[in-house]
């Protein structure tokens, strides 16, 4: 049972990361397979052994290994978030 937990929270976290990659790059119209992720601050493309999802994340303490900028947990534009989420208030106000 444990195996099977194990096997489970791998899975999702592979399938969340790769899912975060899709909510990311879609809307830009990019592709989800190259270029290789990069940091948000530095641009350096991140290494495989850098992006082994939430391991990675937790060993680096959740800093760039090149320039040590903090990267996000989630990463999304939170800007664009916003406003989408006014939008979509504005929208359902005015019915
Ligand atoms: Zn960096």
């Amino acid at each position: 049972m444990t195996l099977l937990a194990a096997y489970v929270v791998c899975l999702g976290a592979i399938v969340g990361s790769f899912l975060n990659v899709c909510i990311v790059r879609w809307p830009k119209d990019e592709s989800v397979v190259r270029p290789r992720s990069k940091c948000p601050h530095c641009q350096h493309g991140i290494a495989w052994y850098d992006n082994v999802p939430v391991v990675s994340w937790l060993l680096r303490r959740g800093r760039c290994r090149h320039c040590a900028a903090p990267i996000a947990w989630v990463n999304y534009d939170k800007q664009k978030y916003r406003k989408k989420k006014e939008n979509i208030k504005k929208t359902i106000d005015e019915k």
